[in-house]
């Protein structure tokens, strides 16, 4: 007997019928006699239906009230599927956040869960209930509703897992696993059987849609086996394990993964002046204004001046363009210059640590595509480039060639 902790997203409770769907798969686990805990997120589109419900009344919604709204999608589906699981003689329970007690810091919109009391769920576990909890969602210590963020039942399912010490994490979703790259993009993409943290959190945080980043930490931390697979399959298979332990028995591919993101734009900072401290006055304000910056150049001075540029995220761009018109005053540069029509392109696996010229291979491929690359940033287990966004499907298409993604390794 396991306890298992099954997290299903929102096109799994997508509909009635997928509910139902669902309570038969939890069903068997219960069946096979072991103890189950079920996150659910809300039915699909619904909470950008509630997000856009609270943008019609307020341009910038009071954050404590968006927490309020948005949160009640997820009490839905757990109120469901407890009466689809009660349907099929499964005794079940739910809970939301608050209920259970997931413990929040007061972050409206992106809380971190500070503290799970897991003391009522395992009563109705060992009472032979199904239990099922409210995803995205907790509790401040004002009993506040809090949310997680977007994608945020992935990780109320990995820190109930982790609470519980669960035996496994299965995030089931609308894909069998985690693939090499979008096979939207690259038809040949393979699903990978496993995949290390390290690389799965670099995957993730690169543009890979398939799990919150937040929960791929998380299941770092606490040494929580994670699993993806397809709610979608009658025989699910084994998805994609992610592990804490580098495969070591068999040959580690170089690459494991590409991921792309559409969402770059480029600012440089021309003529600025070259000197002690330019990029902290750059980038300072740019910080206090909360704005997330991604790749960073400095380009070597000429005649005492430099140019400076970065990336954020498209939305981004204006309110950055706002804070740079007034440190363009401050530092006395020339102009700021924008590009909104980039992407970054990255190739990950912790088999590059142990092999040299990966770096120049993929240079060497997409040069001989002509595509020209705007920057670069690597890490021990990842290179990322900057590259115009119409080009985006041939470079990765092209790298996935390359790096030979599509055999099995
Ligand atoms: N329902 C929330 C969202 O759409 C949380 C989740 O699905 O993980 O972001
Ligand atoms: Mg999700």
């Amino acid at each position: 007997m396991a306890l298992i902790v099954q997290k299903y997203g929102g096109t799994s409770v997508g509909s009635p019928d997928r509910i139902k769907n669902v309570a038969k798969r939890v069903a068997k686990f219960h069946a096979q006699g072991h103890q189950v805990v079920v996150v659910v997120s809300a039915m699909s589109g619904e909470t950008n239906r509630l997000l856009a419900l609270a943008k019609d009344l307020a341009s910038s919604p009071d954050p404590r009230e968006l927490d309020m709204v948005v949160s009640t999608g997820e009490q839905v589906t757990i109120g469901l599927l407890a009466m689809a699981l009660q349907a099929i003689g499964v005794p079940a329970k739910s809970y939301t956040g608050g209920q259970v007690k997931i413990l929040t810091d007061d972050a409206y919109t992106k809380a971190r869960i500070l503290n799970i009391d897991d003391a009522a769920l395992r009563r109705d576990l060992s009472d032979g209930k199904v239990v099922i909890v409210a995803g995205f969602q907790g509790v401040d210590a004002d009993g506040n509703i809090t949310t997680l963020g977007r994608g945020g039942s992935d990780t109320t399912g990995v820190a109930l897992a982790a609470a519980l010490c669960a035996d496994e994490c299965q995030i089931y979703t609308d894909v069998d696993g985690v693939y090499t790259t979008d096979p939207r993009i690259v038809p040949e993409a393979r699903k990978l059987d496993v995949i290390t943290f390290e690389e799965m959190l670099e995957m993730a945080s690169l543009g890979s849609k398939v799990l919150q980043i937040r929960s791929v930490e998380f299941a770092g931390k606490y040494k929580v086996k994670l699993r993806v697979l397809s709610s979608f399959e009658e025989n699910q298979g084994e998805g994609t394990l992610i592990t804490v332990e580098e495969n070591k028995s068999m040959e580690q591919p170089i690459i494991s993964g590409i991921a792309f993101n559409r969402d770059e734009a480029k600012i440089t900072v021309q003529g600025a002046p070259d000197q002690p401290g330019i990029a902290y006055q750059i980038l300072g304000p740019v910080a206090e204004a909360n704005i997330d910056v991604d790749m960073i150049i400095q380009n070597s001075g000429h005649d005492g001046l430099t140019d400076f540029s970065f990336t954020v995220a498209r939305a981004d761009l204006d309110k950055t363009v706002g804070v740079l018109d007034r440190v363009k005053a401050v530092v006395n540069a020339q102009a700021i210059e924008t590009d909104k029509s980039l992407c970054k392109v990255s190739i990950i696996g912790v088999g590059m640590r142990s092999h040299p010229g990966v770096a120049a291979k993929m240079f060497r491929a997409l040069s001989e595509e002509g595509i020209n690359i705007n920057m670069i940033s690597t890490s021990e287990i990842k290179i990322s480039v900057v590259i115009e966004e119409k080009y985006l499907e041939l470079a990765v298409r092209v790298l996935h060639e390359v790096f030979e993604l599509d055999s099995a390794n």
